[in-house]
């Protein structure tokens, strides 16, 4: 028992025979000729090219005004959390933002396995907006790192808006006792959207083998972010484990009490629909 704790989740072999060598300079996936024929994954996958494709100017225009007005809450939430901070109750405060980061690495992985695992891409609206970045990228792991900053972290920009604007109001509106006695609280909430925000770029830069940073190598080589060697376990075909991707901390405890396994278990038992048929779908349009 203790021996298969301590084995890694995926094999060397595994990672070499189902995932794309992303720190192969010539992104040379190709292991046999008939797989330089019909691509098992890259930019030149047929269903890859057919999902990026589907990026549409509309999904852009949505992009760009979650980025300004995201960007535009957390600069305002920022002065009013440094305005109201008080060094009496720091402990309270680093534990509230601890909790808002290993909260914000459980939600990312839940957001992946769902997007991942269950919904289709002809799903009205969500399909073709929310769920194509997340097929595509399975297909073509590397097409994160074309993508500019909007493309990135647009969608969960997003997401963190609601919870961001009604900080601000409150902020606006409560007296400074108010503010004192939910502070603890907001400094959660506020870490919570920061790292929820920040998920795509950090997952982007675990795929990004050349030409980072040296601070964001620092970060991944102590697992202070996804590391890119960790995220390698996701990308194993079927993409079954390891969804979390904000810090990776929950990856190792969620596979341990083998959490996603159970979930799925009991969504198929109740719907009758199968884990990532979908992604078997796409990851099979290769001509
Ligand atoms: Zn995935
Ligand atoms: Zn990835």
């Amino acid at each position: 028992m203790a021996s298969n704790f301590l084995m890694p989740v995926k094999s060397d072999e595994e990672i070499l025979q189902n995932s794309m060598l992303e720190d192969d300079p010539n992104a040379n996936s190709s292991v046999t000729a008939e797989e330089t024929l019909r691509p098992r994954w890259g930019p030149n996958h047929k269903g890859a090219q057919e999902l990026a494709n589907l990026y549409s100017r509309g999904k852009r225009i949505q992009e760009c005004m979650s980025v300004s007005v995201c960007l535009t809450l957390i600069v305002i939430n920022s002065l009013f959390m440094l305005y109201h901070i008080r060094l009496t109750n720091i402990t309270t405060v680093l534990m509230s933002a601890f909790c808002g980061i290993v909260s914000a690495d459980f939600g990312s992985g839940l957001v992946h396995w769902m997007a991942d695992t269950w919904g289709t891409i002809d799903i009205p609206i969500i399909g073709k907006n929310y769920l194509r970045p997340f097929r595509e990228h399975h297909i073509d792991p590397t097409s994160i790192t074309r993508h500019d900053f909007v493309e990135t972290n647009g969608d969960n920009f997003m997401i963190t808006i609601p919870f961001l604007g009604q900080m601000t109001y409150l902020f606006i509106t409560s007296s400074n006792q108010q503010i004192q006695e939910s502070f603890s609280w907001k400094c959660y909430i506020f870490l919570l959207c920061i790292f929820v925000a920040l998920t795509n770029q950090i997952h982007k830069w675990s795929h990004t083998y050349f030409g980072l940073p040296k601070w964001v190598v620092w970060l991944q080589e102590h697992h202070i972010i996804l590391p890119r060697r960790h995220h390698r376990y996701h990308h194993v075909a079927p993409h079954e484990t390891y969804y979390c991707i904000t810090t990776g901390w929950l990856n190792w405890p969620l596979e341990a009490i083998r959490f996603w396994p159970c979930l799925e278990t009991i969504i198929t038992a109740l719907t009758g629909c199968l884990p990532r048929d979908d992604d078997l779908k796409w990851a099979q349009k290769r001509t």
